[in-house]
């Protein structure tokens, strides 16, 4: 079972991870973007590490709630009311429970990525964080390593993607050959539940 330390040490391994990535994150934004993923990403995830420090938050869902109003409240770009909402509608599909199964995250994870793919209109194949999620979330059920090799994949599926959503589509077909930052550190968050201690 998954309690909220748990919880907590994955939102703290996925900031770790994402400071350690910021600059290869922008670097990824660039071409096809606005150079700012990393910053952005870096700044949200330490707003996160902060609250969760400053404010009680005693189950897995309220943790994920807690994390994901943070990214919402404090990253400008697209990526910040996105992974807010993957994080808040996991949050609230774990309900109150104070620890919850591998296989209960799962499903809430799903309810998340889906409320992602509603809210930004993004469907696999797009060049988004959903080709990194999407298949995180289907393996997530074998394990969390299992998630963690799927979503690199996914990312690095993206290259040969044109990208359909978000500021990289204005590019065009220029977007071709470059893989998708959001995908990136999708993966990151995704490798964070192995940090976390999962199996
Ligand atoms: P911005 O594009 O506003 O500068 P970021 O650079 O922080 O925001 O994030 C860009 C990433 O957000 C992209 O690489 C992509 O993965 C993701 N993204 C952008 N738009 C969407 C969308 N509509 N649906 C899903 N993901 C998206
Ligand atoms: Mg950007």
């Amino acid at each position: 079972m998954l309690d909220a330390d748990f919880f907590r040490r994955w939102m703290t391994a996925t900031a770790a991870s994402v400071d350690r990535e910021a600059e290869r994150l922008t670097a990824l934004d660039s071409p096809i973007g606005d150079a700012d993923h990393g910053s952005n990403l870096q700044r949200g995830f330490a707003a996160v590490t902060a609250a969760l420090k400053e404010e009680s938050a005693d189950t897995p869902g309220a943790v994920l709630i807690l994390a994901g109003r943070r990214l919402i409240s404090t990253v400008g770009g697209a990526s910040g009311p996105l992974y807010g909402t993957l994080l808040r509608r996991t949050g609230k599909a774990l309900g109150d429970d104070p620890e919850v199964s591998e296989e209960q995250l799962a499903q809430a994870l799903r309810a998340g990525v889906d409320a992602v793919m509603t809210l930004g209109g993004a469907a696999p194949g797009d060049k988004t964080m959903i080709d990194a999620l999407a298949p995180a979330v289907d393996a997530l059920g074998e394990s969390f390593a299992a998630a963690r090799a799927a979503a690199e994949e996914g990312a690095v599926a993206t290259i040969p993607l044109q990208a359909r959503k978000g500021r990289a589509s204005y590019v065009g077909e220029r977007s071709i050959g470059h893989q998708d930052p959001g995908a990136t550190s999708a993966a990151l968050l995704i490798a964070g539940l192995v940090e976390a201690g999962g199996e």
